[in-house]
């Protein structure tokens, strides 16, 4: 079989393993960060509009569609311009800048893009002191920095992807002053790293990590996250919410995620969306 008929049965069979929808949320919420352009490709048979049709049917009527590099961030902001549920943010992804060869020029494409009117934010940038090693952080935070001030000379929101390296990120923020709207993506942090970013302003955005077992942390975190600053996310085609942890992810699953913030924070569902949504506004929208 050849590599590309492999990949297309993957594809298949992956597509196979979505969870079935979840119960329908009575108020509607959106998903504040996803990849439809990658969980296309993951999973292979399934259209973005069918991907965002099914979200709507269970209450997550809006998306956020997040840019990686300069391809996904055009395709983002094609998508956004041209569908009013879906508004889009253009990055670099801190774990591929420092493996480009021109990363000035990328970075002015990405400067290119955010002055759209659909694109709403800077993203996801940041640092990962996970996946890149000592050699490429040098370029990773001159990327950061650079996205830093995009975000800010375009009024954008800085969507910030965060993995092990909590104080790193405080430390660029405060040399550099931060935007007006910050959203730390895939929030990863315990409760005291929590109240830091809450007490700086920021957005605490949450996704289906909150419903994993080993993620007593992120709940306390989630606890001391006011309404106001909380999002909720997919990062779709991964992290999928429990019981379906492993299978592919996609925005119709976020009641799963929002189900567990409710619970995790004692604040009831309903009102948990509205708060949600109307964060989402202040940061992102209006759609
Ligand atoms: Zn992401």
């Amino acid at each position: 079989m050849s590599t590309r008929e492999e990949r297309a049965a993957r594809a298949a069979r992956r597509a196979g393993e979505f969870p079935p929808p979840p119960e329908p949320l009575a108020v509607p919420v959106f998903d504040s960060h996803t990849h439809l352009d990658i969980t296309v490709q993951e999973t292979g048979t399934t259209s973005v509009d069918g991907l965002i049709a099914q979200a709507a049917k269970v209450g997550v009527d809006r998306i956020v569609q997040v840019g990686v590099d300069v391809p996904s961030s055009r395709w983002s902001a094609d998508l956004a311009a041209r569908d009013d549920r879906v508004l889009a943010t253009v990055a670099l992804h801190p774990n591929d800048a420092p493996l480009l060869s021109d990363l000035d020029g990328a970075l002015r494409e990405i400067e290119a893009m955010a002055g759209q009117p659909r694109v709403r934010g800077v993203g996801e940038t940041g640092l990962d002191m996970f996946r890149t090693g000592a050699d490429g952080r040098k370029a990773q935070e001159e990327s950061f920095r650079g996205h830093i001030e995009i975000a800010k000379r375009h009024g954008k929101a800085l969507v910030i992807h965060d993995r092990d390296a909590h104080a790193d990120i405080l430390r660029v923020l405060d040399e550099t002053g931060a935007p007006d709207a910050v959203v730390m993506h895939c929030f990863s942090g315990d409760g005291e790293f929590a109240a830091e970013c809450v007490r700086r302003g920021f957005v605490l955005s949450f996704a289906g990590t909150v419903t994993f077992k080993s993620a007593a942390p992120l709940r306390v975190a989630a606890g001391v996250t006011p309404p106001e600053q909380m999002l909720v996310e997919t990062d779709a085609p991964f992290l999928t919410p429990m019981p379906y942890r492993g299978r592919p992810n996609a925005p119709y699953l976020i009641p799963l995620t929002v189900r567990a913030l409710a619970a995790a924070t004692g604040a009831g569902v309903d009102a948990l969306c509205a708060a949600i949504s109307a964060t989402g506004e202040r940061v992102f929208g209006p759609w």
